[in-house]
């Protein structure tokens, strides 16, 4: 699981409309006619139609920050690992 965290570059979002079409829980018109990002964080599932709004822009106007944490990764090895064991 990923949490996910996303922003749009107000300079370089060309308002194409694509990101509000497909994901309108997340992405919506801002004042200025521009995308923004309507979440502080992408809830779990949104987070596919996010991704897919962030790799279909035509601009790489969207930025994606993963927010799972390190320690989290280390909880899934260690699982993975106590799995192989048994
Ligand atoms: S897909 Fe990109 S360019 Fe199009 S409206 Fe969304 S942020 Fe702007």
């Amino acid at each position: 699981m990923i949490s996910l965290r996303v922003y749009v570059d107000p300079d370089l979002c060309i308002a194409c409309g694509l990101c509000v079409d497909l994901c309108p829980e997340v992405f919506d018109w801002n004042e200025e006619g521009v995308a923004e990002a309507r979440v502080d964080e992408v809830p779990e599932e949104l987070e596919e139609l996010a991704m897919e709004a962030l790799e279909s822009c035509p601009t790489d106007a969207i930025i994606g920050e993963d927010m799972s944490d390190v320690e989290e990764e280390d909880e899934v090895l260690s699982m993975e690992e106590d799995i192989e064991e048994e």
